[in-house]
């Protein structure tokens, strides 16, 4: 039995998904352990390209069983959108193939609505949120008001309790949004949904000695506990949460593989430390199409920060890591990287708590670029020297081994290392 988790290092959009994609063949189940449909994960690969918002990566491999864990929050309307795209490129979902936790919160239009207007009211102190009505989500599933996926076998109760949500939110907090028509939405997405709805423990259960590939969400630097909140998502996207959020708590992990991407990126609010807001920054987000895959929004731009990825190589305890997208500095001259932070006389390489971060420069260190392309280098051996010592300086100041290189989001254009 084997069990390992994908998990990004920085602040999402690392290239998790292309990874879960080339290895969910090798594992008997691909599990989404947290989050909703605010991901975007790209998969491009033999059958087109698409990008998953709810649906684990392993859905392109037939023999893979894609599970959505009870760590997550589901909006069973989006899942609808993204299983018909899916279909329309040719790619099987079934309950044979999909299954849904019965222990996932529901994720209900009222929530996307309080997410809205909980931006509009923050103006210029929004989080950035992707507005899907993730954060009111988990708020109601840890105020114990929400509903799980498996109330939906007895309508007669979960009516009862969908009618008492209704009063809750009305009563309590004056809350005046249209309810009408979600009941009945919600009843007619059931009817499809019914049978995608298992215990996934009994299911991990009668499995024994099955292997796992844990596919998290968005980057440590996003966790609601260890990130830079308040501008984190509402769930864990560490490592350390795989296991719970997967709905087999007792699973130890063999090994877990942090993504890194060859610059930084960070999409939404908050502070980001040697953010490049010029032409610079410019010609590094459109070299690497960074615009979110959820929201299209541009991505914000940084070039390497040693200092926050290691922090979240610590916080995700990673084995091993996948350095991503190296293909996108190859027309670069000269390559800064962030080596330290500054703040006046004082410099430091660890991670400072959210409040003081905004108060920090970086400090770089340059390297020479390589010039040429890597797209279609596929040995390590044949990396330029330049490539080279870009790729180990990271290794070193990561304290950990870079397994893999992606230099092309093409399932293929994967350099392996060990
Ligand atoms: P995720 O959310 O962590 O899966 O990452 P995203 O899907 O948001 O972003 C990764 C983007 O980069 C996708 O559009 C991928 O197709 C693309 N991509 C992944 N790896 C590489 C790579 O090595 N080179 C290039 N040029 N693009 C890549």
């Amino acid at each position: 039995m084997k069990v390992s988790s994908i998990v990004g290092v920085n602040f999402g959009d690392e290239g998790k998904g292309r990874m879960v994609d080339y290895f969910a063949g090798l594992y008997d189940y691909v599990v989404r352990y947290q989050g909703g449909d605010n991901a975007g994960h790209t998969v491009k690969n033999a059958y087109g390209e698409f990008a998953l918002h709810l649906i684990p990566s392993g859905i392109f491999h037939e023999n893979t069983i894609n599970i959505m864990g009870p760590g997550m929050v589901v909006n069973l309307k989006s899942l609808d959108k993204e299983i018909e795209n899916l279909r329309a490129g040719g790619i099987e979902v079934s309950p044979k193939n999909l299954k849904i936790s019965h222990r996932a919160s529901l994720l209900l239009p009222y929530h996307v609505q309080q997410d809205q207007e909980e931006e509009k009211r923050l103006k210029d102190k929004k989080y950035g949120s992707t507005k899907k009505g993730i954060a009111p989500a988990y708020g109601d599933k840890y105020m114990k008001k929400t509903i799980q996926l498996g109330e939906l076998y007895d309508l007669d109760k979960c009516k009862e309790h969908f009618d008492d949500l209704v009063a809750y939110k009305q009563e309590v907090f004056n809350y005046d949004y249209d309810f009408t028509g979600i009941w009945e939405d919600l009843v007619a997405l059931r009817e499809k949904y019914l049978p995608y709805i298992v215990d996934v423990y009994d299911l991990f259960e009668e499995g024994q000695g099955k292997s796992f590939l844990l596919e998290a969400q968005l980057g440590a630097m996003r966790d609601v506990d260890y990130g830079i909140y308040p501008y984190t998502s509402s769930s864990s996207p560490l490592a350390a949460y795989a296991p719970l959020g997967c709905g087999y708590p007792k699973l130890k992990l063999d090994e877990v593989i942090g993504i890194v991407k060859a610059y930084g990126t960070c999409v939404g609010e908050g502070p980001f430390v040697g953010e490049l807001t010029g032409e610079e920054g410019d010609r590094l987000r459109t070299l690497g199409g960074e615009y979110g895959a959820a929201t299209g929004r541009p991505r914000r731009i940084s070039y390497f920060d040693c200092v926050a990825s290691r922090y979240g190589v610590q916080l995700q305890g990673a084995d091993k890591l996948a350095l991503t997208k190296l293909d996108v500095l190859d027309s670069l001259e000269k390559i800064p990287m962030i080596v330290a932070y500054k703040k006046g006389d004082f410099e430091t390489k660890s991670f400072p708590y959210t409040p003081y971060l905004k108060d920090f420069e970086p400090v770089y260190k340059e390297f020479p670029g390589w010039g040429c392309d890597l797209s279609k280098v596929r040995n390590y051996k044949d990396f330029p020297k330049e490539a080279k010592m870009y790729v180990e300086y990271i290794e070193e100041e990561l304290r950990t081994p870079i397994s893999y290189i992606s230099v092309g989001p093409e399932r293929d254009a994967l350099i392996l290392r060990d």
